[in-house]
């Protein structure tokens, strides 16, 4: 008898939280999926799912979503899916791609303004056919614009906060808000900004030559190409670069390269990058992780700062 009205409570529970989410998501025009697994939305190819992904289509529809979801009390959140780890057991609550914000448009004075959506590659490939400079430094980066601003990426070529002038956010209660680059406090890999959806960033570029600026492209893809693990799936550098060192150097040194965790792997190519070599968990990465971050502060005594962002349940 109490078995059976434990039962019924919890199949209440969840029948209420199925509900939730379907409020959350009421009128959204783009794509809805309930129970969406992640590895397909992630560089790392790893990802448990999520409780419902929604892929809005315009920004209407971003602050349609972000009102119902506030309004539920669920928690948002944002996906490109180039920096992240995403724990076995997915991601609770409303995760939102902007794969449908691509726009990009000219504005006079060599501002480019870019929807949140938009991947860098393409953003530089717009660049350059408009002869427009500045965007250099981040040839072979693969996150969307936004993801780029709220990490503040960065290469030794430059970082985010020399390009960008403008934000334009959605606040978690549905509102607009536009914020200038002076307002936004932007640190190594990680930028302060109104909590919400980054949906369009303005970027102020100089007029260049065309040649020049593919040049430069061109070379610093050549030199990843050299350097770094590019055909296997990863999510980039795994930790941040202690001050005045290389967290890449630091991992090599302490004898990590090739070391794995079932097929989460320290790659032998870039000490800094944990790759996929097929069916890594996010357990098996997790575990990598620890390991190389005990050695090193055991023995070496840096504590190595995570730059990778872990997300979801275990
Ligand atoms: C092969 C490879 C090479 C890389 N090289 C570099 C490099 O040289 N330099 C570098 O800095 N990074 C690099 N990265 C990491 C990554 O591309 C960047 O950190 C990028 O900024 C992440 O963008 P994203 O859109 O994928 O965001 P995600 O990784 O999905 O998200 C990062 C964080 O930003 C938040 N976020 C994303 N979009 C929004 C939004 N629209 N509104 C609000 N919050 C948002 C997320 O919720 C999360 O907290 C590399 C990754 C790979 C796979």
């Amino acid at each position: 008898m109490k078995h059976r009205m434990q039962t019924d409570g919890t199949q209440v529970r969840l029948v209420r939280a199925q509900r939730r989410l379907e409020s959350a998501v009421a009128g959204v025009l783009g794509a809805v999926r309930f129970n969406e697994p992640l590895k397909e939305y992630t560089s790392f190819h790893i990802g448990g799912p999520a409780d419902v992904l929604a892929e809005p289509v315009d920004v209407e529809d971003v602050a349609r979503l972000t009102k119902q979801t506030y309004e539920q009390a669920l928690p948002l959140f944002v996906l490109g899916g180039t920096n992240v780890l995403v724990r076995d057991k997915g991601i609770r609550g409303v995760v939102v791609s902007l794969a449908k914000l691509r726009a990009i448009k000219e504005e006079p004075g060599s501002v480019l303004y870019a929807e949140g959506g938009v991947g860098m590659p393409t953003l530089i490939g717009h660049a350059i056919r408009r002869s427009l400079a500045g965007l250099e430094w981040a040839a072979g980066i693969p996150g969307t614009v936004a993801g780029c601003v709220v990490m503040n990426a960065g290469t030794r070529l430059g970082e985010m906060k020399d390009s960008v002038k403008a934000v334009r956010i959605v606040s978690p209660k549905g509102e607009l808000i536009h914020c200038p680059a002076e307002s936004i406090d932007f640190r190594y890999r990680r930028a302060t900004l109104p909590p919400g959806v980054v949906v369009g960033v303005w970027l102020q570029l100089r007029a260049g030559v065309r040649s020049d600026i593919e040049q430069i492209v061109k070379d610093y893809l050549r030199y990843r190409r050299d350097t770094q693990p590019l055909t296997l799936p990863s999510a980039g550098c795994v930790f941040k670069n202690p001050l005045n060192d290389s967290a890449g150097r630091v991992v090599e040194a302490a004898g990590f390269k090739g070391t794995s965790v079932g097929d989460a792997r320290v790659s032998t190519r870039h000490a800094n990058f944990i790759v996929n070599q097929g069916h890594a968990s996010a357990a098996d990465v997790l575990s990598l992780i620890k390991k190389v971050r005990s050695r090193i502060a055991r023995k070496m005594g840096i504590k190595l700062e995570l730059e990778l962002k872990i997300v979801g349940e275990a």
